[in-house]
Formats: structure tokens, C-alpha cells, sequence
């Protein structure tokens, strides 16, 4: 299931952590919109009753379960919650469903028998694991596992009325304190409550792990996480090279590797082209962006300056959706500008692989960025990436530096629509005046280690520091 870079996580970090010889399960809630291919190959492990409810009223939890490459997938089904087609519908059924998705998954590992050394929660949607364990699983037999709550977004966090959250929740009242769940005296937090009782917060970079102790991007958690800085720690993300790997990328145009990417790479931007409906030639500069349009993504410095990135050398091609503002705003341009700009307003997997593989620059101008996956798959596919200095672009893109001639991309710190200009036009300088550099660093991106080997060794040395 994904809608954005958690699905990448979820899908790559249990594969390669159970090549690193854990034994995994990865439990995720039965979503409807699962393609029926997969549902039809669940296997059913067996079903129980489960009181959730302050009320002491009670759930159906079924257990279905899914065994590939390694790791077994359990998911939890319940028509009442999840029938729904997206993972993610509104705040007010939203919340039921994850407070009933955190207990339901504790009580289907005990009914498997099955007792973990470490549960690894993700995001407030999981984040009342450790909530439960500590209070109402302390003492069954999976209460003595230890656990591990990693921030893949701050923004988002689960906040509700206090009275609804402790009525779904059933969890005893004294949970429900300043220093746990409860935030501006009515309401309760979900991820706060879970930052409290894990035994180890982790990010998703090292950088934004020391940014949301700020109050500009603690999203008024940041006195919260600066208590309990002693626990939390950054571990940045990697990609999956079996899905992103552009010497046997099956959806590309044509394949390519560090060998020959010099040659190869410009066949797929003809080819991105001419799918497009650009102008087809292979001289231009071509600028991709993949992301979800929303606040969060840096498209209002996109929009200020769009107008002025024209110059009939370049093209812009834009894959995403999300808020209608920003829909619109590239679909005009796209109107404004046709043959130079495209905006694909769409979620398709397909064309993105299309984009990586066909363009020169990838750009990330995020207003704050958890670690961000779209610049590591760019920099793997030979583009060079255009980033904000902020949490995992930062630590991921190293600027490029003229003197030395050495680093990964173009960068720039204040979030300025002028700075990314800036460092937009530095690169087109160095694409249009001095390709050879261009080409180098092209090359030692590709060889850039951006696989998930060394984070998941991160989070098995985590586990095994916690069990110890
Ligand atoms: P976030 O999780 O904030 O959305 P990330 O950079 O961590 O951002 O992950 C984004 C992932 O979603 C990448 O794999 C990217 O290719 C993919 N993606 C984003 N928008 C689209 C889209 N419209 N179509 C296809 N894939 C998309």
C-alpha cells in the first residue's frame, strides 16, 4: 500500500532486514483497494473477538496472511473499518480505525503466539502500540518486547477530542496526561503519546531528527521531542534496488547503466518526450518533479518562478497530485506554455519511473523534507537533483562545488523562490557550458550508495542495543 514514501519504507526495510537474518512480520490493515490478485492469494491464520471500546464494546480482528521474500505479511481485517477504498479517508473515522488497527495488532501476535524482541511502529497510525504494551499487554506474553517508534512525517500526528480517543481506546485514564497524550487540555495526541512510552524514537535523517527540536518544524511537539532526545535518533532512508535500478527497469524505454548512461539515458528522453507530447530533442534541459502537490513540497517557489525558467532550452515535466491550487497552477502553465511545460496531474508509477530515467535535473524544493525519497531515486537514475537544504535532502545531496569539482547536485539554504532560481540556473550553466563536470557528476550518482543495506543495518544494530 502506498501513498507516498512510508509505502516505500514499508515495502524495502523488512526485505532487507530479513536478508540481515531477522525474523519479520509486517502487519498492516487489510485496506479494501488491496488489488484482488493479492486478497485471493491471503491465506486466513484465524480470527478472534476484541474489546476495544471504553464501553467494553467489541471488534471482529481477522488474521490474513501473506508470505514473499522472506517476510510475512499479516493483515488485519475488519469490513467496519477498512472498507473504504484509500488508506487514508477523514480525521474522525481515521482515528477509530488506527486506535483499533494499534490494540488489533498486539492481540492477533499473541493469538499467533508469536513473541517479538522488537515492534517497530510507523507514523501515529501505529503510534499507540506502545501506548498498549506498556499498559493493557504488559503483562501478556508479548509484553515483554521493546519498542521502536520511527517519525516518517511530523506534520502528522492524530490529535482528537480526548473524550473520543480515550472512548475508542479503552486505555486508563492516567495515559491521558500532559507529559503522554494529552495536548491543550481538551484534546489527546496519538504520536506524543507514543514518543512518551516507545523505548526508542527514530527519523528518518539525522538532520531532520535535530530539526524538529526547533520550534520551526517541531510542529508543537518540539519541547516534547526535546525531552526525549535521549531516545531519538536519525536513520535515513534508502531505495529499493530491486524496483529502482535502471540497468533492469523493465518500464523503461530503454535501460542503461553507469557504463553507458552517457548514451543511453538521452534514448529515454526522447522517448519521455515524445510520451509527453514535448518538443523531441535530446539537447534540451529537462527538468522533472515527482511529488505530492501539497504545502508541504516547496511548489509555491515552483510557481513564482516558473515563468522565468523558460527559455526555449528547457522543459519541465511535472508528475503529481494533491492540493487543487497547485493542480491548477501547473495545468495552466502547461497550457501557457505548451511543448515546454507538461503536467501530468496524476499518481501513475509507470510514467514516474519515465521521469527519473528520461530527465537531466530532478527537483525537490521542500519546505521540510523527513528524508525524501524522490532525490535518492533521481540521483540513482543519472539526474542530478535541484534541493532545499533541509532535513534528508541535506543529508542525502551534497552541493556541488566548482573549485573542487566534486559533489551530487545543486542546493540552496532560505526557503526563497530567488535561491532555488539561483541554483536552478547554476545548474543549466553547468549542463549548458561545461558538460564534462555535468556528465561526472551524472556518473558519481549512479555509484552513490543509496541502497537500504547500510540503514537496515542501523535499525538491527537499534534492536539488538534495545534487547541487550
Ligand atoms: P512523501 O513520502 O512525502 O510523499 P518521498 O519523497 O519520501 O515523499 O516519497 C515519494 C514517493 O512517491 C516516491 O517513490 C515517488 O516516486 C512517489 N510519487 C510521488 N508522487 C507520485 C505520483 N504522482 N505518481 C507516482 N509516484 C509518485
Amino acid at each position: 500500500m502506498k501513498t507516498g514514501g512510508l509505502g516505500d519504507v514499508m515495502y524495502a526495510l523488512p526485505k532487507e532486514l530479513a536478508k540481515q537474518n531477522c525474523d519479520v512480520k509486517v502487519i498492516l490493515p487489510r485496506y479494501a483497494c488491496i488489488p484482488e490478485k493479492y486478497q485471493n492469494k491471503m491465506v486466513y491464520r484465524g480470527s478472534f473477538d476484541m474489546n476495544l471500546c471504553s464501553d467494553g464494546r467489541s471488534f471482529y480482528v481477522g488474521i490474513m496472511e501473506y508470505v514473499w521474500d522472506g517476510v510475512v505479511y499479516d493483515f488485519i481485517d475488519n469490513q467496519e473499518f477498512f472498507t473504504n477504498g484509500n488508506p487514508y479517508t477523514n480525521l474522525i473515522d481515521d482515528i477509530p480505525k488506527f486506535c483499533y488497527f494499534s490494540k488489533a495488532a498486539l492481540a492477533a501476535l499473541n493469538y499467533m503466539d508469536w513473541e517479538p524482541d522488537i515492534i517497530h511502529c510507523h507514523d501515529w497510525q501505529a503510534a499507540l502500540v506502545p501506548v498498549y504494551l506498556d499498559t493493557m499487554f504488559k503483562d501478556t506474553p508479548i509484553g515483554r518486547a521493546k519498542t521502536v517508534l520511527t517519525i516518517h512525517n511530523l506534520r502528522f500526528q492524530g490529535v482528537y477530542d480526548k473524550k473520543m480517543i480515550s472512548y475508542w481506546t479503552g486505555l486508563p485514564d492516567y495515559v491521558f496526561n500532559k507529559d503522554a497524550l494529552t495536548v491543550k487540555w481538551l484534546d489527546a495526541n496519538m504520536l506524543k503519546g507514543g514518543l512518551t512510552y516507545a523505548d526508542a524514537i527514530t527519523t528518518v535523517s539525522g538532520t531532520y531528527a535535530w530539526e524538529i527540536q526547533t520550534p520551526e518544524y517541531g510542529e508543537d511537539l518540539d519541547a516534547h521531542l526535546r525531552y526525549h532526545s535521549g531516545k531519538l535518533r536519525g536513520i535515513v532512508n534508502g531505495i529499493d534496488y530491486d524496483i529502482w535500478n535502471p540497468a533492469t527497469d523493465p518500464r523503461l524505454a530503454n535501460n542503461y547503466d553507469l557504463g553507458n548512461v552517457l548514451t543511453e539515458k538521452r534514448k529515454n528522453k526522447k522517448a519521455l518526450q515524445e510520451e509527453l507530447g514535448l518538443e523531441v530533442d535530446d539537447g534540451k534541459f529537462v527538468i522533472g518533479l515527482v511529488s505530492r502537490l501539497t504545502n508541504q513540497k516547496g511548489l509555491d517557489l515552483v510557481n513564482e518562478i516558473l515563468p522565468q525558467l523558460i527559455d526555449g532550452n528547457t522543459q519541465i515535466v511535472i508528475l503529481g497530485t494533491g492540493d487543487a491550487q497547485y493542480e491548477d497552477s501547473f495545468r495552466y502553465y502547461e497550457n501557457a506554455y505548451k511543448g515546454q511545460v507538461c503536467s501530468n496531474i496524476m499518481y501513475d508509477e509507470t510514467r514516474a519511473h519515465h521521469i527519473y530515467a528520461g530527465a537531466d535535473a530532478l527537483l525537490v524544493p521542500s519546505r521540510f523534507e523527513p528524508c525524501g525519497l524522490t532525490q535518492l531515486i533521481a540521483m540513482h537514475y543519472g539526474d542530478i537533483p535541484i534541493v532545499r537544504e533541509t532535513g534528508g535532502l541535506k543529508d542525502t545531496v551534497e552541493p556541488y562545488n566548482e573549485f573542487t569539482n566534486w559533489g551530487n547536485g545543486f542546493t540552496f539554504d532560505r526557503y526563497e523562490s530567488g535561491l532555488l532560481l539561483d541554483a536552478i540556473n547554476r545548474a543549466k550553466t553547468l549542463y549548458f557550458t561545461n558538460r564534462w563536470c555535468w556528465d561526472e557528476m551524472v556518473q558519481r550518482n549512479m555509484d552513490k550508495d543509496v541502497s537500504w543495506e547500510s540503514s537496515a543495518r542501523q535499525y538491527r544494530d537499534l534492536y539488538v542495543d534495545l534487547t541487550r
